[in-house]
């Protein structure tokens, strides 16, 4: 297959974006919303800068790296004026340092450890880092994140590190196509969501729930969302060399 000519991806990308406003705007409103309360992030994997530049320039805001080189290679030429970036992806202990500088918040939150680090590098720069907790909703031995009932004694364990502010949480439920089972599992982050907002832990404030991608974000709005990532309904399917 030929690949696409970036004023192809161009096109592409005006037209899905269009779409997913309209999309999301709609769930937001099924859920009591005004669709100003969510957050689109585009998930940016693989897609190329120039493209990503095109797309701030259209008005998204918001764009999520999950590697750590794919995020270096890119960081240089990426418009990050008019863009906040953020992790999204699991992170490395050892690969802290080198974006710590770089992101204004790691939603993948999975260990203490990492909570450490972070805030270690951080308070060094005089500065703090927001983060979300990852949870592990479908407790899946392949991914990471907290198990849900792990939570709060997770948050409670890392809220106090100097160099990081709790923000929210995030989450990548199983792959299922049995959309009430979805729903489930998004609803049950709600859940959690809301009874840790209300113990009013210092250092702690639920202000994002990052949850739902191109096959599912609608119904992680209806279900709570305040954040979605979404990629490749954003930016067509991802091709890997
Ligand atoms: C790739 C990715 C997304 C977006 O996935 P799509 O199905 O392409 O929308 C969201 N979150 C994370 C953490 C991702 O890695």
């Amino acid at each position: 297959m030929m690949e696409k000519s970036f004023n192809e991806r161009f096109q592409e990308f005006d037209e899905n974006y269009q779409a997913i406003k309209e999309r999301i705007a709609k769930a937001a409103y099924r859920s009591g919303r005004s669709h100003e309360e969510i957050t689109l992030l585009a998930a940016t994997k693989t897609v190329p800068v120039e493209i990503i530049n095109y797309a701030v320039s259209q008005g998204l805001t918001h764009l999520g790296e999950n590697r750590v080189q794919e995020l270096l290679d890119k960081y240089s030429a990426l418009d990050k004026e008019h863009c906040d970036l953020q992790m999204i992806g699991q992170l490395q202990t050892n690969k802290v340092k080198y974006i710590v500088d770089k992101v204004s918040c790691v939603q993948s939150l999975d260990s203490v450890r990492l909570a450490k680090e972070i805030s270690r590098l951080c308070e060094k720069e005089g500065r703090v880092m927001n983060v979300l907790v990852e949870v592990n909703i479908g407790r899946e031995a392949s991914k990471g994140g907290v198990v849900p009932e792990g939570l709060t004694e997770f948050i409670d364990e890392i809220r106090l590190l100097r160099g990081i502010h709790i923000n929210g949480l995030m989450a990548i439920p199983p792959i299922c196509s049995d959309k009430k089972i979805l729903c489930r599992y998004f609803s049950a982050m709600r859940q959690y969501y809301v009874d840790i907002k209300a113990k009013s832990m210092d250092n702690v404030d639920m202000i994002c729930l990052s949850m739902g991608m191109s096959s599912d974000f609608p119904e992680a709005i209806e279900n709570g969302a305040t954040m979605v990532r979404v990629g490749s309904s954003l930016f067509g399917a991802r091709a890997y060399h």
